[in-house]
């Protein structure tokens, strides 16, 4: 043993921290560096506190771990200093970061896959939720990160990122080592890779793929609908037809689902507009923006695509590929180069010639079949559009645009918006000039939906948060706490702090909300009378995603003292699926009863999706545009949110949070 450092976690508080003794310590053991985030924690408050491992964090280097430590470093000279997160750094004053990345390091996207692979081998070995979720957690952070987290644990910094202890941190070291996390090796070797994907079904919990797995020996998809269909599912205790149906649905629909995962927007378009930002000030640079799905703001993205003008195109091809956040030059030429980030993110920049900027631009935004309609209906006007200007095909003239607004208005249309490029209406509803008028980021003059360290999953204080909001220009904020973190008194105690903070922070006015779970019954778990106090409600399916979420959203909505329903179908993004409930009986009730449904802004919710939102807003719905935010940097995740709601050609009226709090109360129940 070469030297072991201990020291006290203060997270947890007393009650978790173990006595320290004297006593052989194999290996780093696992931590919780504070209870996991969000919102799917429920259970977690039943973990006995005994068992907590977390008190202790272990920094466990032998010898021959040290040595290669060691050598590894001397690889990669640069030391990371800071690092940024979101704009923030680790509390100490830094620039902004870039430090020059060795190629050899495994990126922080396939660091974050590892750990997030072996939290669901964990999981469905039975391993306990608190720690499972740790490793959710980390990757999630590790994704989140601006710079290479393999360098900062070869450093010895990783375990300073919020989410990541020492334990972690050598397991990325292992990464680096190894290639792989010993502890995921060494489960590969039990667990069937298909056996993790049953995870995804709906309804197929860990504890349920276990026992199909070890109990009717099915190891891969193919053998899981085959026994769904031969009905031996239901054989297993606790298991029914209705899970037998679920899975041959799921299974079925995953088939397509193939190919490389998708980025979330809200992780990839903050790096996206940094770089187009970085790139705009070279003076090599005329017009640089920001293309593809991206800029249509799709709630997943694959390629991140840039278009610009320059006066010296090769100066900013050249300059593109050596930013320093650059880690693989994927391809590179005269007028176009492809890198990959540290993250993983695919940029593509295309230096196009000034005359048709507006042209390529248009194009290279798509989306495919916005400009296949576009590209039909120009044929049946004697033109035909390339990407490189509109020809009029009788007499060959070639018409070139600098923008995208005079190569609209050449074909006969108003200007779209790159959020309605989807051939949904859109081009008939240009020619018409009939297309809406989107709400647009700032307009929003409150948050209804935002968390604080009132909730065990919330990451600041109250003062934090509404601070916070004061900045973002706010004239009204709920503070909708979980109802289960607010029991025996605590929400008194909590009505109190809001009141002293209110005087502090007016004219924003503080709202006294709630998020109250809907539980599989269908009822609240808060009382009629209680939340007849509270000024803002919203209602939220957390656990018990397959049983009947329709009826019981119906029954909830109505409830007079239930203002809004929280992000309505519980998907996650390239987690798992949206709840199957019908969405348009939804709708209705929410007109009958005058409930909002909410555009949940987090970036892997986005729920509303875009289809329903705009199911809502055309059958007279207000939909509410919320952060959910748990912490300080999330309540600027609205932008994602607006961004939703323009795609789904929603107007400033229809977003009903963009009045103030005496108009919108108007329009409550
Ligand atoms: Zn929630
Ligand atoms: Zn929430």
């Amino acid at each position: 043993m070469g030297e072991v450092a201990v020291h006290l976690e203060d997270q947890l508080g007393a009650v978790g921290q173990r006595a320290l003794e004297a006593r052989q310590v194999g290996r780093a053991e696992a931590f919780l560096a504070r209870p996991v985030q969000h919102d799917d924690v429920v259970e977690l408050l039943r973990e006995p506190v005994g068992e907590l491992p977390g008190s202790v964090r272990r920094v466990v280097v032998d010898h021959e771990h040290r040595d290669a430590v060691l050598a590894e470093r001397a690889h990669h000279p640069l030391e990371v200093l800071p690092l940024v997160v979101r704009g923030q750094a680790d509390g100490r004053a830094h620039v902004r970061i870039i430090a020059v990345v060795a190629t050899t390091l495994p990126r922080n996207a396939d660091v974050a896959d590892q750990l997030e692979l072996l939290a669901d081998l964990l999981e469905i070995e039975g391993e306990a939720a608190f720690r499972v979720l740790a490793y959710r957690r980390a990757a999630t952070r590790v994704r989140e990160t601006g710079g290479p987290v393999a360098q900062l644990a070869l450093d010895g910094k990783a375990k300073e990122l919020p989410g990541i202890g020492a334990t972690i941190q050598d397991k990325i070291v292992q990464i680096v080592d190894k290639g792989e996390i010993e502890a995921l090796s060494k489960r590969r070797k039990t667990i069937p890779p298909e056996v993790v994907e049953f995870l995804q079904i709906p309804g197929l919990g860990p504890k349920t793929v276990r026992k199909i797995w070890q109990e009717l020996g099915v190891t891969t998809l193919a053998d899981l609908k085959a026994a769904a269909r031969a009905q031996r599912l239901r054989t297993l205790p606790g298991l029914g037809a209705r899970l037998e149906e679920n899975v041959l649905k799921a299974v079925g629909r995953k088939k397509k689902a193939t190919g490389p995962q998708r980025t979330l927007l809200g992780r990839a378009l903050p790096a996206l507009l940094a770089v187009v930002e970085v790139l705009r000030e070279h003076p090599a640079a005329d017009r640089v923006s920001d293309a593809g799905s991206a800029r249509r703001r799709k709630e997943t993205v694959r390629d991140l695509d840039i278009i610009a003008t320059a006066n010296d195109p090769a100066a900013l091809i050249d300059y593109f590929t050596k930013l320093t956040w650059v880690s693989e030059i994927a391809a590179k030429g005269p007028t176009k180069a492809t890198v990959v980030s540290h993250e993983g993110f695919r940029f593509d920049l295309r230096v196009v010639p000034p005359d048709c900027y507006g042209n390529l631009l248009q194009h290279f935004t798509g989306s495919k079949d916005h400009n296949i309609a576009l590209r039909e209906d120009a044929v049946r006007r004697g033109l035909s559009i390339s990407e490189y200007g509109v020809t009029e095909v009788e007499s060959g003239e070639v018409f070139t645009a600098q923008s995208e607004e005079e190569l609209y208005e050449r074909l006969g249309y108003e200007y779209i918006p790159p959020e309605l490029r989807e051939n949904l209406g859109e081009i008939e509803a240009a020619r018409k000039g009939e297309l809406p008028k989107l709400v647009e980021p700032g307009q929003l003059h409150g948050d209804l939906h935002t968390h604080s360290h009132w909730s065990a999953d919330g990451k600041n204080t109250l003062t934090e948060m509404v601070e916070a909001a004061k900045a973002c220009g706010y004239t009204y904020y709920a503070i909708t706490d979980h109802s289960h973190y607010l029991r025996e008194g605590r929400m008194e105690q909590q009505s109190k702090e809001i009141d002293r903070l209110a005087k502090r922070v007016a004219p924003l006015k503080l709202l006294k909300g709630v998020e109250v779970n809907i539980k599989a019954d269908g009822s609240l778990d808060v009382p009629d009378d209680v939340l007849a106090e509270r000024d803002w409600v919203v209602a939220s399916i957390h656990t018990a995603f397959d049983r009947d979420p329709t009826e019981r959203i119906l029954g909830v909505m109505e409830n007079p003292h239930v203002d809004c329903i929280g992000h309505l179908t519980g998907r996650k993004l390239n987690r798992r699926g949206p709840m199957d409930m019908a969405v348009e009986k939804i709708v209705e009730k929410a007109v009958e009863t005058g409930t909002f449904l909410e555009i949940n802004s987090q970036p892997d919710r986005l729920d509303l999706s875009d289809v329903h939102a705009r199911l809502a807003g055309e059958a007279g719905v207000k939909v509410v545009v919320s952060s959910d935010g748990h912490e300080v940097a999330a309540l600027d995740y609205v932008d994602f949110g607006i961004a939703q709601a323009r795609r789904a050609g929603l107007t400033p009226d229809q977003v009903a949070n963009t009045r103030t709090w005496a108009q919108l109360k108007k329009l409550m129940k």
